[in-house]
């Protein structure tokens, strides 16, 4: 490996000695444990950590219906679907949350600094729709949620929807041919199709050490922010802890919004880090009305397209949205063209080496940029050099905050870095790290949400029982099975709104939007056709499968290289590991390929019992 120079600092690196120090850095972190490592919500000590403080929740009757569609999850995805289900005539519909409103992570994650780092104005969902123009470029917690309400009250969503409520039973009735679904509120709905669109940011994860529910003083998770007790907004002014002395346990993107303003506030602020985040520039900005003014007919869309083909390394003439994520990608991707055009005259196995080897030095380029920035703000070296990452960068989720790393030249702020080894212990006054123990007053948990590697009718909390009564869990022992990650055998009329074998897009509500219209689209094709049940025949399921176990393996290696997270199954990578991933050849291409599906008419790999579903006999009424 040779040295390559540094675009902002001149200074030189050797890519052999960052790979050395890569790895070193992902061994401290490496854990037997896996993704077992964590404290579920599920156990009993901390089940109060979940609970709705937002909640207006009156007592009332249970809800005994027949409807066609229903709807189990009330956030951007649930939202998504109902809107694209209306759109093309399907009206009796049901939208179940477990929350007190719409919103999903916005209505649960009122933490002071929320805001989404996503351009609002192509994460925020049917902004040409409602004709809401955000009013800055990334839009906080507040303005996210409201906009969830007024989704909900432009497409008349809030008269279909029964709140704090949860669905704890789906269960297939093949002489009805509905699903039977019963709710901790005493529902009981027979619904034609079903959707669990439960999210990801829902289930609350805990350090796996002792003491938590030993802690004496204040503690709370920070998708259940307490203001009763720390005072102040959503803006901060957190006049409650300027007495306190405050522990924040975790440093991803959750906490990189959170600590400016506790350092602002507390008393005195301790950051348990046990990896640092990489945290680039954010250009933050007020909406140009002018601009705004401007926008015409499917503005949205165009630029949702225009970032997801950056930021998945394709090229556009002109890059809209201009952010932090664009520019690594464009970094990455001109560089990968270059090697691109030489690879139809060369040895292609070569020149994908040497692709990767050119997408590998960009990387490194753009970490050096990410730590140098470190060094040029903080003010003590040592603290600099724990701050800094060490590995590539899409082993975790890229942050953009311009107030969280000078947060540590305060002189209330202390950086605890655990160096991979995370917190051992809590106690009644404090945190044990290093074998220090800190005594504080409250104690926040940033420590994020089970993911897409835990079990998912765990994770959504609901026990499924499809065709002879076989749970997801069974049709699901050896990991995930379904057609294009959105529906399963055994499990008819059931659509499921997730990652898992879908694709996966920085600007996550695109690849929503794009599920929920292809589900509408084939929810109406299956109507038309007179389908009474609709689910992936085996091969079909089988196939899939087998493309994303094939295509996972082209990211394997990475992902074996890189420090542990949620992104990697905490390091322990297996052909479940894959099962549960994405496609991976990219969220434009899987968007080509649900395109051609729709176009094609054949409903492939699908079937009605055990009949195909035939062509499409008339033109359908969705604009897609
Ligand atoms: P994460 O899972 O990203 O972070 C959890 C943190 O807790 C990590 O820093 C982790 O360390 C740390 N941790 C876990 N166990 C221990 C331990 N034993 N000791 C010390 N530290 C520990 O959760 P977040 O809530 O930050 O973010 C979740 C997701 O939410 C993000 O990935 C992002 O997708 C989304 N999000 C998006 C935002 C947006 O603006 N769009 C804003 C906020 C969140 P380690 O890294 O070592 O595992």
């Amino acid at each position: 490996m040779g040295s390559i120079g540094n675009d902002t600092t001149e200074a030189a690196f050797s890519a052999a000695a960052l790979q050395d120090k890569y790895r070193e850095e992902r061994d401290k972190r490496l854990r037997n444990e896996g993704l077992s490592q964590y404290h579920s919500i599920e156990e009993d000590s901390l089940q109060h950590f979940a609970k709705d403080v937002w909640s207006t929740a009156v007592p009332r009757d249970g809800v005994h219906e027949e409807i066609d569609y229903l709807v189990i999850g009330a956030g951007y995805s649930g939202m998504l679907l109902s809107v694209r289900l209306i759109e093309a005539g399907i009206t009796s519909i049901r939208i179940i949350d477990k929350a007190g409103d719409f919103g999903g992570t916005w209505y649960w994650n009122r933490y002071p600094g929320a805001a989404c780092d996503i351009e609002s104005y192509i994460y925020m969902p049917l902004l040409d729709e409602t004709g809401y123009v955000p009013s800055e470029k990334y839009a906080r917690g507040p303005e996210l949620y409201a906009h969830s309400q007024r989704i909900g009250r432009q497409f008349e969503l809030y008269d279909r929807a029964l709140f704090h409520t949860e669905v704890d039973n789906l269960q297939w009735n093949d002489l009805t041919k509905r699903w039977d679904v019963r709710t901790n509120r005493g529902d009981h709905i027979q619904a034609r199709f079903v959707t669990t669109a439960g999210g990801l940011l829902h289930k609350l994860k805990f350090p796996g050490v002792d003491g938590i529910d030993h802690f004496k003083g204040h503690s709370f998770h920070t998708s259940r922010w307490d203001y009763a007790y720390t005072g102040g907004d959503c803006d901060g002014n957190l006049q409650g802890l300027r007495d306190k002395r405050v522990a924040i346990i975790g440093t991803g993107a959750t906490a990189i919004q959170l600590v400016p303003q506790l350092g602002r506030s507390a008393k005195h602020l301790y950051v348990f880090q046990r990896t640092p985040s990489s945290v680039d520039v954010r250009l933050d900005q007020p909406t140009n009305p002018v601009w705004a003014r401007g926008l015409t007919k499917g503005w949205q869309q165009r630029r949702m397209d225009n970032f997801n083909i950056i930021v998945s390394g394709g090229h556009q003439d002109e890059d809209q949205v201009g952010d932090g994520w664009t520019d690594i990608l464009v970094n990455l991707s001109v560089s990968g063209q270059k090697v691109a055009a030489s690879q139809k005259a060369a040895d292609p196995i070569k020149a994908a080496k040497e692709l990767q080897d050119t997408m590998q030095m960009a990387d490194y380029r753009k970490m050096e940029q990410v730590r140098t920035r470190v060094d040029s703000i903080i003010k003590d070296p040592v603290t600099a050099a724990a701050l800094k990452p060490w590995y590539n960068l899409m082993c975790k989720r890229p942050c953009f905050h311009n107030d969280y790393l000078p947060t540590f030249n305060r002189p209330n702020v202390t950086l605890v870095d655990t160096k991979g080894q995370g917190i051992e212990r809590i106690t009644e006054t404090g945190i044990v790290a290093n074998g220090v123990h800190h005594e504080v007053d409250c104690i926040i948990y940033a420590s994020g949400f089970e993911y897409v590697g835990s079990d998912y009718s765990q994770r959504m909390r609901i026990v499924m029982r499809g065709r002879d009564g076989i749970s997801l869990n069974e049709h699901w022992a050896d990991g995930p099975r379904t057609l294009h990650g959105l529906y399963t055998r055994n499990f008819p009329n059931h659509f499921i709104m997730s990652i898992t074998q879908s694709a996966v897009a920085p600007n996550f509500t695109h690849m929503l939007n794009e599920q929920a219209k292809h589900i509408a689209f084939v929810v109406c094709e299956s109507l038309k056709r007179g389908a009474a049940t609709i689910e992936p025949c085996e091969e079909a399921e089988e196939q899939w499968v087998q493309t994303i176990i094939r295509l996972g393996k082209l990211r394997e290696d990475f992902l074996r290289e890189c420090t542990p997270s949620y992104y990697n199954d905490e390091g322990k990578i297996s052909e479940k590991t894959l099962k549960t991933g994405r496609y991976g050849l990219g969220s434009p291409a899987f968007i080509q390929l649900l395109r051609e599906w729709r176009e094609e008419g054949f409903l492939a790999g699908l079937e009605d019992g055990h009949s195909s579903m035939g062509t499409v006999t008339e033109p359908i009424a969705l604009d897609l």
